[in-house]
């Protein structure tokens, strides 16, 4: 069993941290919010009073943080007090440059480093099967592999350093375009006099079908259980994915990538957060398409 530091106890952090706890792992977390450090601690979790204490002597150290600064911030403030040899696993969702940054930060100390972003949401978190989408050095995923494994549901090794958040914030651009495109069908639906069953069960079997449609779909009482059949309480908030949109456009901009639906998806989630939905999932912007300019 292994000796794992985990840093960012919320609300995807904290079930990752208590799954790691019960496959039998030795786990010293930190947050910098008192409430998580007591959460995680009523769940097993040894708590640090700081997250260099939390990486102090680990065999791997776990990061899931909000953005790229602070987790950067994070591993500078980590990477000296580490032991040689630790691999830290970033499962935070940040943007690509700041990604590579981390892998010559973690080398320039001796450190492994896998930028190991997650997709599957809070539920996926509490069930362990989390999609994890890795990238850096083979030898490192296959050390990690074992711990990471508890977490998730598949892993898939990507690439060099920054290609599980290039995989990710390719994924998330696709799905907000998606979500989008699915929201203007049922809502076309209805004014058309179609029944919005009949929209599904045509095009879940069919050209139309993606997963937006057949797993997520955003009209209450159509399709499986979903945030719409929960008032679109998230899930997974608009205003998350609005900050990959972001992290999309970025790195759209540096690679010179053409995304010209990605960014008209950018512009509409950004409408729709400012006009109050940021807290609504990212679904229920078919409520808000009659106001989108
Ligand atoms: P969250 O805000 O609930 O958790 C982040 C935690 O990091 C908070 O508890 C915060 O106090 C802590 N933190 C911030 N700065 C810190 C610091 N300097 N030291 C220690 N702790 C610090 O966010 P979340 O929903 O758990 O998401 C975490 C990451 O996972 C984000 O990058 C997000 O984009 C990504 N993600 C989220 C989901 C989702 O459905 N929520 C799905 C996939 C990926």
């Amino acid at each position: 069993m292994a000796e794992i530091g985990f840093i960012g106890l919320g609300n995807m952090g904290l079930p990752m941290a208590i799954n790691l706890v019960k496959a039998g792992h030795k786990v010293t977390g930190f947050d910098r919010v008192s409430s998580a450090c007591d959460q995680a601690r009523a769940e097993g979790v040894t708590i640090a009073s700081t997250a260099a204490e939390a990486a102090t002597d680990r065999d791997f150290v776990v990061t899931m943080l909000p953005n790229g600064a602070i987790s950067l911030s994070v591993l500078n403030e980590i990477a000296p007090v580490a032991r040689k040899g630790t691999i830290i696993i970033d499962s935070s969702t940040i943007d690509v440059a700041s990604a590579k940054k981390a892998h010559e930060i973690a080398a320039a100390a001796g450190l492994g480093f896998l930028d190991a972003p997650v997709s599957g949401g809070v539920g996926g978190a509490a069930a362990g099967t989390l999609t994890f989408m890795i990238g850096g050095k083979a030898d490192d995923f296959e050390k990690a592999k074992p711990v990471i494994d508890v977490m998730a549901g598949r892993m898939v090794h990507c690439g060099d350093g920054g290609a599980g958040q290039s995989a990710k914030i390719c994924n998330n651009m696709l799905l907000g375009i998606s979500m989008i495109g699915a929201c203007e069908a049922f809502a076309m639906a209805e004014k058309l006099g179609l029944s919005q069953q009949s929209l599904f069960d045509v095009v879940s079997t069919s050209s139309g079908s993606c997963w937006s449609v057949n797993a997520y779909c955003p009209v209450p009482g159509i399709g499986p259980k979903s945030p719409a059949d929960n008032e679109y309480r998230p899930g997974f908030a608009a205003a998350l994915m609005l900050k990959d949109l972001g992290l999309s456009q970025e790195a759209a901009a540096s690679s010179g990538a053409a995304t010209p639906m990605g960014a008209r998806a950018t512009e509409i989630y950004k409408s729709f957060v400012e006009a109050g939905g940021a807290d609504t999932d990212f679904s229920g912007i078919i409520k808000f398409l009659d106001q989108v300019k």
